[in-house]
């Protein structure tokens, strides 16, 4: 598939010509970058000995191989000699778990340090993010409109890079909020398509009267529709996800919070196939701050502490954390978060498709890199499996995300790899026992973090 093909796969046709003529040119120029870079081939790769995870949900293979060309995986499995390139270079992991890297499919990447360029301080979370072993990230709320184009500039980079030490990135712009009109609603994403943004987010309110109208929130998601961008809503309640599927939403990108859902959400979300982001974390760190959490003082969470640093000290405030034990509305998430752990259990056992997002970089203490590990050991902890908790993490966050090339260990996929040192099948929280992160076919951090 040539390059130019290859980039307009996340895009549908049906956005703009416009759009389109720029994502030639632009796509026409990385081409050529990597062209230049590419005249002798990388040799392959090839990892062997691994018991392989492959995101699809499939049984593991054991004393598995893979192999690498070109930031691609070229053939996974048990595989024959005639299936190796002679000229590899081998790396032997035997007695390693591997997966492909996590894809949290709702956090939140924000330039919030105004001592370093906007795109550092971008660039310093994704790298964070990425020695966690998570490679992708779906940002689903900018803070600021000038982010916006900055974000999606990392985005197409990170296509051509071969040696790309970061995590990925893809963004929705800022998230529409409060939009009085219909005609106000479709102008906010069109302004968001002008910024390069490749996905539609929006909360309906948090508060009672809602923010805006069913016309309103139905016309962002019209609009979308028409300019071939996926749509993602902030809720709440069973009536909140009620009106935004009756709406044609496409993700619901956090939990349901104030009861158990019923059969008749449950049907109306398999009908069009519309999957499902808990964020339990998100609720988590509203209200874990009232005391200091022990997770402070693990190792794996010190991991980032480069990242994190910045917000200890106001979180380990006594003043801050006697707001939260105050706070009715910070109490008010204990018990919403166990009934977001129930409806998690409900709609996974209903078979509606999961995706692991997280809301990290979305608050205070939602810690990117640490909390993707605590989402997944909290969603077993509500009765997923560590599979279905796996596949959340990687191939289903793939598909939620309509992100083709990435999160699962198949022939023709990204070769973006989280290596461990024991089984995660065995116990979620093995997901931290990291070996090494590959993106792109090359190990990051060779010489040291990893
Ligand atoms: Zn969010």
């Amino acid at each position: 598939m040539s390059c130019i093909s290859r980039r307009l796969e996340r895009f549908s046709l049906s956005r703009s010509a416009l759009a389109v003529l720029v994502l030639l040119v632009i796509g026409a120029t990385a081409c050529q970058q990597q062209s230049v870079g590419q005249v002798e081939p990388d040799a392959a790769t090839v990892l062997t000995g691994l018991r392989i995870i492959d995101g699809t949900g499939g049984a593991p293979v054991e004393q598995g191989t893979i192999v690498i060309q070109d930031g691609r995986i070229v053939a996974a499995g048990v595989l024959s000699d005639d299936q190796i390139p002679a000229s590899a270079t081998t790396v032997d992991l035997a007695g390693k778990t591997v997966m492909p890297g996590i894809i949290d499919a709702h956090g939140h990447v924000r330039a919030v340090d105004d001592q370093i360029p906007m795109r550092e301080d971008l660039l310093k979370r994704l790298r964070v993010l990425a020695d966690y072993g998570v490679t992708t990230v779906v940002s689903l709320g900018q803070l600021t409109n000038d982010e916006t184009p900055e974000v999606a500039t990392l985005r197409d980079e990170q296509e051509s890079i071969a040696d790309l030490d970061r995590a990925r990135i893809y963004t929705s712009g800022p998230s529409i909020q409060g939009q009085k009109s219909p005609e106000e609603a479709r102008a906010s994403v069109a302004q968001r398509v002008s910024m390069n943004a490749d996905r539609i987010k929006f909360h309906m309110g948090d508060g009672s009267p809602r923010e805006m109208s069913a016309d309103t929130y139905g016309a962002i998601i019209d609009e979308a529709h028409k300019r071939g961008l996926r749509t993602y809503s902030h809720i709440f309640s069973v009536q909140e996800a009620n009106e935004v599927l009756d709406a044609g939403i496409d993700v619901i990108a956090h939990s349901i919070r104030d009861q158990d859902v019923g059969q008749a959400l449950i049907d109306k979300m398999k009908a069009r196939n519309v999957p499902y982001i808990p964020t339990l974390t998100r609720d988590l760190a509203v209200f874990i701050y009232e005391d200091t959490p022990a997770f402070l003082e693990d190792p794996f969470f010190l991991r980032g502490v480069s990242l994190y640093s910045e917000e200890i000290p106001t979180l380990t405030s006594p003043e801050y954390q006697q707001g939260i034990r105050e706070s009715e509305d910070a109490q008010a998430i204990k018990p919403a978060l166990e009934q977001a752990n129930r409806n998690l259990k409900i709609l996974s056992d209903a078979g509606i498709t999961i995706a692991m997002g997280t809301d990290v970089g979305g608050g205070d203490g939602r810690w990117q890199g640490y909390f993707e590990h605590v989402e997944l050991a909290m969603m077993v902890e509500a009765g997923m499996t560590p599979m279905q908790v796996l596949v959340a993490a990687t191939g289903a966050a793939a598909d939620v995300s309509e992100l083709d090339h990435l999160g699962r260990i198949q022939p023709g996929k990204v070769a973006d790899l989280l290596v461990l040192d024991a089984n995660p099948l065995d116990d979620i929280l093995n997901t931290r026992e990291i070996h090494s992160v590959w993106i792109a076919g090359r190990r990051i951090g060779a010489e040291g973090t990893n």
